[in-house]
């Protein structure tokens, strides 16, 4: 069945690929970008040529105002959400916690965990049948940071992360009688631009040669697996918590 989704971050990386995917499915997606318009742009044009419909919004997800407004615009040209890939996120540079700023811890925070509450509570107002919505999917991109902790290179992003974990298991036993399953996907060493903006561009690469298959894994690998908890596929997944890590 044909889908309509939103994205966030879908400008790059894992939200890119999962863009692309539900293309290839040909779904309907709305791409949400913060600053990166160019990027967003690639991704309209990836989606369109494998077969489905996009289009870019920017918006910050930590700005309520922004994330009812994406919302609306995804709405707007496809119809009524099928599905939310609540995606966007960010590390800091590697610091133990003893040397992190309240505006690092801050930020983190804001993106991270109030950003995508926001994010999720918007989905479940728009995707509750109770609401007048179609039931549907949530998608909560999280990692397996949050069962590793971090140690010594952010224990800050790894609780953000600990965060959607707990949020996915309250709000898969929410809105299951909604008509809305809940899970999240926990991404190992990903090969994409987020260990670059934590100043560790080789980060995947290399510790990714230390897990259990030997190797980062790929955007695309785990793309896989959100599209496939956001499809009919998966209709009795609920409250999952789906590790895409390699057995890290
Ligand atoms: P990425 O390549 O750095 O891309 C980040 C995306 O998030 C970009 O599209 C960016 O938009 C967007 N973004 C950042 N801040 C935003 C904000 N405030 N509002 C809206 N969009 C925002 O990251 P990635 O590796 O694909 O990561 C995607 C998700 O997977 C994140 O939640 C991350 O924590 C998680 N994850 C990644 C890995 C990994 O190894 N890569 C592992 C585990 C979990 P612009 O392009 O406009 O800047």
């Amino acid at each position: 069945m044909t889908k309509v989704i939103l994205i966030t971050g879908a400008s790059r990386g894992i939200g890119r690929a999962t863009a692309r995917l539900a293309g290839v499915r040909g779904w309907s997606v709305g791409v949400n970008f913060v600053g990166n318009a160019e990027a967003a742009a690639l991704t309209v044009a990836e989606v369109e040529a494998a077969g489905g419909r996009a289009v870019a919004m920017r918006g910050d997800v930590s700005v309520e105002a922004d994330v009812t407004a994406m919302f609306d615009a995804a709405q707007a040209a496809f119809g009524p959400l099928d599905g939310f890939v609540n995606n966007a996120g960010i590390v800091a540079p590697s610091l133990p916690l003893v040397e992190m700023t309240a505006e690092r811890l801050k930020r983190i925070f804001d993106i991270n965990v109030y950003g995508a509450y926001l994010c999720a509570r918007e989905a479940a107002r728009r995707l509750s049948t109770s609401r007048g919505g179609r039931g549907g999917a949530i998608v909560n991109v999280s990692s397996a940071a949050a069962r590793l902790g971090s140690p010594f290179e952010y224990v800050d992003y790894a609780g953000s992360k600990g965060a959607m974990d707990t949020m996915t298991i309250g709000l898969a036993k929410e809105l299951g009688p909604e008509g809305v399953r809940v899970n999240a996907v926990r991404p190992g060493l990903i090969d994409t631009d987020i260990h670059a903006s934590g100043g560790r561009p080789d980060r995947a690469a290399s510790l990714g040669a230390e897990t259990p298959l030997g190797r980062a894994g790929t955007a695309e690998e785990v793309a896989e697996a959100i599209v496939w908890l956001l499809s009919d596929a998966a209709a009795y997944v609920n409250g999952a918590l789906l590790d895409v890590s390699a057995g890290r």
